[in-house]
């Protein structure tokens, strides 16, 4: 086998799958065995609370162990927590997660000593390892040995409630209502809001590797319950995780969805200050250019993914990045995703303005973003061309497939890295040109 033809396992975030069909416990087993060969040390794990998590965990564990490596097995942690234990104990660290898919799915995703998702170069070492099945076995006595260490609930939460005025938030004792959607935070955010004397209601705060009470990934159409319950106005915000609580989705007080891009712009806007550098991807809108801009700080794009933000936040000296889809990250807390880390300073940020949510939100600027997908089994150069042809007078950014832009409306294109499908997104003040854009974009490739 030849460098080049090494097959790829790690996607954007990780090796996904539906556990006994193409992630069965050998399998797993196995990349434990490539995962400790790579890694000659110690090596911390955990999971999210899916049925299959267990199942996994300890083919993982098996796997690490054979090869010698010492496995610290530190419990069912938001994928954030994990990656804050690894990062302050210097370890590497397995996170069993499928983040916000369907109950059935489950991944294992490798974590960095110094807390953020294994760079890819890493990761090739790991797949090459695995697939020309070069490990490294250890004789009996040397096989590692296993602990377990439940410090990192403490070591997580202590961390976030340190991050923002305590006092100034326990003041307010603001009225929140948490919706854990029975995943992996139900324990440490309604920890971080107790502790920061919120009056706390919580909705499906119990772990349920089936997702009864709605499906994990926090869009409107998921969060009926909680809007429901922001409606009685009995409540100052709500909150909603996806299943392994790296990303964060607010209600206001009146119903009202908030998404992560408004939320990136609002802690934009509000922490921002002149010569600080904000790193998003592409496919998040002007807004947060404009909010910088006003503050005298810069904007860093980079391609989708949240790895790549991480690094180019890190490489810029960013304190502030983050993805539309909620996924916001404090660098002054950690280099990754982290939902509650979003829901503490969320609530600083109430505690400063003494508005309500609503009125807060109402003075950031806002496009709207249309997410489409079509099937192409095509030439992507020719999808391009076709781009340029369309669109003649717009300007061009390739840094991630194609955006097109024009004053305030854009539309990106991007073909996925592993399915026959190209994404389209189209930006605009309004919602019907936004759906327009993306639209025309969609049914150019159709027609095709
Ligand atoms: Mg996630």
């Amino acid at each position: 086998m030849t460098e080049e033809t090494i097959p790829r396992l790690f996607g954007t975030n990780g090796i996904r799958g539906v556990p006994n069909e193409d992630l069965t416990p050998e399998f797993a087993m196995e990349i434990g065995m490539a995962i400790g060969t790579f890694v000659k040390d110690k090596v911390a794990i955990s999971m999210d609370n899916r049925l299959s998590g267990p199942m996994l965990l300890n083919a993982v564990k098996s796997g690490i162990l054979a090869t010698g490596c010492d496995v610290i097995n530190i419990g069912i942690l938001p994928t954030p927590g994990a990656q804050y234990y690894c990062k302050s104990r210097n370890i590497f660290g397995v996170m069993i997660t499928a983040s916000h898919n369907p109950p059935r799915f489950n991944g294992i995703k490798c974590i960095d000593p110094d807390g953020t998702e294994l760079a890819r170069r890493k990761e090739v070492e790991i797949e090459k390892i695995h697939f020309k099945r070069d490990f490294h076995i250890a004789s009996w006595e040397f096989i590692g040995r296993e602990t377990s260490d439940n410090s990192a609930f403490d070591l997580y939460t202590n961390a976030i409630i340190s991050r923002v005025d305590r006092k100034k938030i326990q003041d307010k004792k603001f009225r929140v209502a948490f919706d854990a959607g029975n995943g992996a935070a139900y324990l440490t955010t309604p920890e971080i809001l107790t502790r920061l004397k919120c009056n706390l209601t919580t909705l499906n705060a119990n772990p349920d590797g089936l997702f009864t009470s709605r499906p994990s990934e926090p869009k409107p159409e998921n969060l009926k319950k909680l809007v429901a319950l922001m409606k009685t106005g009995d409540f100052d915000i709500g909150i909603a995780h996806d299943g392994d609580a790296d990303r964060v989705v607010f209600i206001d007080e009146t119903g009202n969805f908030i998404d992560g891009d408004t939320t990136l712009t609002l802690f934009s806007k509000v922490f921002l200050k002149r010569g600080d550098v904000v790193v998003t991807p592409v496919s998040s809108s002007n807004a947060i250019d404009i909010v910088a801009k006003a503050n005298g700080a810069k904007v860093v794009r980079t391609k989708v993914g949240a790895p790549i933000v991480s690094r180019a936040m890190i490489e810029n000296n960013a304190f502030i990045g983050g993805e539309e889809n909620g996924g916001f990250i404090y660098g002054k807390h950690q280099y990754c995703r982290d939902g509650a880390m979003a829901v503490a300073l969320m609530l600083e940020l109430m505690a400063r303005e003494e508005k309500p949510v609503s009125e807060i939100i109402a003075s950031v600027p806002r496009f709207y973003i249309i997410r489409e997908s079509v099937k192409y089994n095509g030439n992507w150069n020719a999808v391009m061309d076709q781009i340029r042809n369309k669109l003649k007078n717009w300007t061009f950014d390739l840094t991630d497939g194609i955006k097109a832009i024009r004053d305030d409306d854009w539309v990106l294109v991007r073909p996925s890295g592993t399915e026959p499908i190209i994404r389209i997104f189209g930006q605009s003040e309004s919602m019907e040109r936004a759906f327009d854009l993306a639209d025309d974009i969609k049914s150019m490739i159709q027609s095709e």
